[in-house]
């Protein structure tokens, strides 16, 4: 048996209909933006492999870090023992987050997000103030485990499990054409009181379709919730690390969020870790002598110094003058390519936030995350030496920043053809 027969016949992959799903492709080696299969083809990782990945794969100075650090200690308990990796990528992640005070440490996105909602919940608990209700947007995606699935949004993936989610009232996102109905949506939620948090994806809801909306609404309502006295969430797993042209999302908003939500880029997308900060309130709320009022929650992998080698590395790498250009030319050439894409009739809604850009291509017919347009653009590009991944009809390109102005040409190119030919 070849490797594919083998993993046909052990393994079972994520968001996969292992029915229907063709043979999984086999990446023997990858450098740079580039995926290498067992055939030797070539091709471009435009979505940084699920939107993890910032500085191209196998990065010299990032695997070196990776190495050193599990020579020197890959691992140690984390409750009653420390490790300068961790306080280290804690003090330089809160040098660009003031309005954040202690640094969280967990494994990935879905429990960072988890570790938010337990700090909240247990804030008001903690001082015995009943404060219980959970509002998030409709269309959000904030993970697969039962918390994160539970803000969520109605995704179409949850059904089994909806009966077991805990209550979180869902208000319109706040994208173009639907600002005043999320307004009215949250004004109402918070006058009836007992509002704990509000949690959001800033500026871009990642899985729900690249939904983009302004900074200025959200500030809005981060706003109106703060003056009811709730905590705000931001879930930054996708939006962190330049992805939105700044280091977070948040770094445009004039009122901050009390938490936030970090993983996916933060190793530069080398290691599962994720990191979950909160203001000095919050931190406090869990101070006593009273042991009930202790944050009883951690992995086993908690602040895993190789991941946390891995990160202070992409953070060195990101702060470089060569990785913040390159990041403004995507950001430059997106703008460009968005004016075209704007005047083409067959794709809609084109979008951009930073290094991200999206658009629904136009097929005439209702769509959805299950719909075959998805899979004929993939298979599209993916023959073609690119992978893009639709998101139903949506295509949106996210890719490491190392990518070149003429890698980048050839993912124009590929969408113009896929435009004028499907
Ligand atoms: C991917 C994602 C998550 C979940 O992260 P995992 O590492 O897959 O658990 C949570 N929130 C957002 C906004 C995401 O994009």
């Amino acid at each position: 048996m070849n490797i594919v027969e083998k993993d046909r016949k052990y393994v079972w992959h994520p968001f996969t209909q292992m029915k229907t799903a063709g043979d999984p492709l086999h990446i023997e080696r990858a450098k740079g933006i580039y995926l290498y299969d067992d055939n030797g083809n070539a091709i471009i990782d435009a979505v940084s492999s699920w939107w993890v990945n910032l500085h191209g794969h196998g990065h010299p100075y990032i695997a070196g870090a990776i190495k050193e650090q599990a020579l020197n200690l890959e691992h140690v308990i984390f409750a009653g023992f420390t490790h300068t990796p961790a306080v280290t990528i804690a003090e330089r992640l809160l040098s660009y987050l003031p309005h954040q005070s202690k640094v969280f440490f967990s494994d990935d996105g879905s429990t960072a997000v988890e570790v938010a909602l337990k700090m909240c919940i247990q804030y008001f608990h903690n001082q015995d103030i009943p404060r219980r209700r959970i509002i998030a947007l409709e269309e959000a995606y904030h993970g697969d485990t039962f918390g994160a699935m539970s803000a969520g949004g109605d995704c179409g993936f949850n059904g089994p499990f909806n009966d077991y989610f805990f209550q979180v009232e869902h208000i319109p996102a706040p994208i173009p054409g639907s600002e005043e109905a999320s307004l009215t949506a949250l004004r109402k939620e918070l006058d009836k009181g007992d509002v704990c948090c509000f949690i959001f994806e800033p500026l871009i809801q990642g899985s729900g379709g690249m939904r983009m909306y302004s900074p200025e609404i959200l500030d809005k309502m981060i706003g109106m919730v703060h003056e009811a006295g709730a905590l705000c969430i931001a879930d930054e797993v996708m939006t962190g690390f330049y992805r939105t042209g700044k280091m977070f999302a948040s770094d445009y908003l004039t009122n901050k969020p009390d938490c936030m939500a970090l993983s996916k880029g933060l190793t530069g997308g080398t290691l599962a870790l994720s990191i979950t900060t909160c203001t000095e309130k919050i931190y406090e709320a869990f101070l006593s002598d009273d042991k009930s009022k202790t944050f009883f929650h951690g992995h086993s992998f908690t602040a895993n110094p190789i991941g946390c080698a891995a990160a202070i590395a992409s953070l060195d790498l990101l702060e470089k003058e060569e990785c913040q250009s390159n990041i403004r030319m995507i950001v430059e050439m997106h703008s460009e390519f968005l004016k075209e894409l704007e005047a083409h009739p067959k794709a809609t809604n084109a979008r951009q936030r930073g290094t991200i850009i999206a658009f629904e291509f136009e097929t005439g017919k209702e769509t959805s995350y299950f719909n075959s347009i998805r899979d004929t653009l993939y298979h599209f590009f993916l023959e073609r030496g690119v992978l893009l991944r639709p998101l139903g009809n949506v295509v949106y390109i996210m890719a490491p920043y190392v990518i070149s102005k003429e890698e980048l040409e050839k993912i124009y190119g590929l969408i113009r053809e896929a435009l004028d030919s499907i």
